[in-house]
């Protein structure tokens, strides 16, 4: 048996990963199970899959949380010093799933307790790419992408030479307003932009899909894995979703990857990595889609994409501002206190603000450098939100 453990279990991806380890329920222990706000969904997990310890993330559920679990001899626990213990307990697999900075710590706790560890939660390369890469090598624990693009670009990558490559190109849907008009853009509303076309995911990372941040911290997420240069990374729209990402090599081949736009294709992929298993997604019949298109993404439209490269180009801290300026950009869309572009100018001007402190760029990525860098930054953004920006 597998001993496994989820990361924000809860949510689409805890979800999605669940219903694979719930498809042959005695291959797996499952150890943890961490979610936030819904506390009977999360009780509900941890009795169906047998967890040792259930975690909310949010100290003020953890009476619904041993309620809803009494008499089930099922550990509950409350906080993010909580889950940052429920991630030492060791694991042959984990999947983190956290949304946002917050997945960084249980990821790291996970490696360093040398557990493979299925990485969903990009922001954690975003903000700390050296140092988690860094915590797998010297516990001699692996890390598989689980992101889709980033899957794509690993499975096109088996038995390759990575020194042949030459450009690694991740596709975008383009999201809920790729077809709109640039000026309406402003306009669009909390509703509008937490619909996807082509995917089923959290609201937070469909919002980001609609602005392309999403792609943007994926442009970064790809030199963080796969250690290429910025300048060898790009990003296409392709309004299908099928081709996840493309491989081009040195003699001019390009390897692409099609799979359904269905998240179980990568999260089994990484499940029952190195091998390939039978996975319950949907086999596309190419003949009946008939076209696949391609087109450069729009730089107006998309400032997101624009800010990545900059930050790619700065190094050092800058991910960990431009993620959490973006958070707060993001909180301040949800809550209606930004428009949808200024999310954009909010991220640019706290970048603006802080990069020109040339001790970030340069700062050693530790987690208490990332911590610091990620509060500096979240405070930024919220003083130009209050000042009207
Ligand atoms: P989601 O919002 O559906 O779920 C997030 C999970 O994290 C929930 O369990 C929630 O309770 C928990 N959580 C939220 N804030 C937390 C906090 N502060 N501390 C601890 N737990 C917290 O999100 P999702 O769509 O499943 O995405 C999860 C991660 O996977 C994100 O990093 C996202 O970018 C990435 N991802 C998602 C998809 C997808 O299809 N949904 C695809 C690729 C990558
Ligand atoms: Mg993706």
């Amino acid at each position: 048996m597998r001993r496994i453990s989820i990361f924000g279990a809860t949510g689409s991806i805890g979800e999605s990963t669940l219903d694979l380890i719930g498809r042959d329920p005695e291959a797996y222990q499952v150890v943890a199970l961490t979610g936030g706000h819904n506390v009977t969904r999360l009780a509900e997990q941890a009795r169906a899959f047998k967890a040792e310890i259930a975690v909310t993330a949010h100290e003020e559920h953890l009476p619904d949380l041993r309620d809803a679990l009494a008499g089930s001899g099922i550990e509950a626990a409350a906080g993010a010093g909580a889950i940052d213990e429920a991630a030492c307990r060791p694991v042959d697999w984990a999947m983190s799933a956290i949304v946002g900075a917050a997945g960084l710590e249980p990821g790291l706790r996970v490696l360093e307790h040398r557990g493979t560890l299925a990485l969903a939660n990009k922001e954690s390369l975003v903000t700390a790419g050296p140092l988690i890469m860094a915590t797998a090598q010297a516990h001699h624990a692996r890390i598989l992408p689980v992101d889709s693009e980033h899957s794509a670009v690993f499975q096109g990558l088996v038995g390759e030479d990575i020194d042949a490559v030459e450009r690694v190109i991740i596709t975008a849907s383009g999201g809920a307003f790729r077809d709109w008009p640039l000026e309406k853009l402003a306009g669009a509303t909390l509703a509008q932009a937490s619909s996807h076309p082509n995917w089923d995911m959290g609201q937070r990372i469909t919002i980001d899909s609609a602005s392309m941040f999403n792609k943007a911290l994926e442009l970064i997420e790809t030199r963080e894995f796969f250690g290429v240069d910025p300048a060898q990374i790009e990003v296409l729209v392709h309004p299908q979703s099928l081709v996840h990402a493309i491989v081009g090599f040195n003699d001019g081949a390009m390897m692409a990857h099609i799979g359904p736009p269905d998240m179980r294709h990568a999260i089994g992929y990484a499940l029952h990595w190195p091998d390939r298993r039978d996975l319950p997604v949907e086999r596309l019949d190419l003949a009946s889609i008939g076209q696949l298109e391609f087109r450069a993404p729009d730089e107006v439209r998309y400032p997101a994409l624009r800010l990545a490269r900059e930050v790619m180009d700065a190094g050092g801290l800058t991910g960990a501002i431009f993620n959490a300026a973006k958070e707060i950009a993001l909180d301040g869309f949800i809550a209606g206190q930004v428009g949808f572009m200024d999310m954009a100018q909010v991220v640019e001007q706290a970048l603006d603000r802080l990069e020109g402190d040339a001790s970030l760029a340069h700062a050693a990525i530790t987690l208490d450098n990332v911590r610091a860098a990620d509060q500096m930054a979240r405070r930024t953004a919220k003083d130009l939100i209050n000042a009207g920006t």
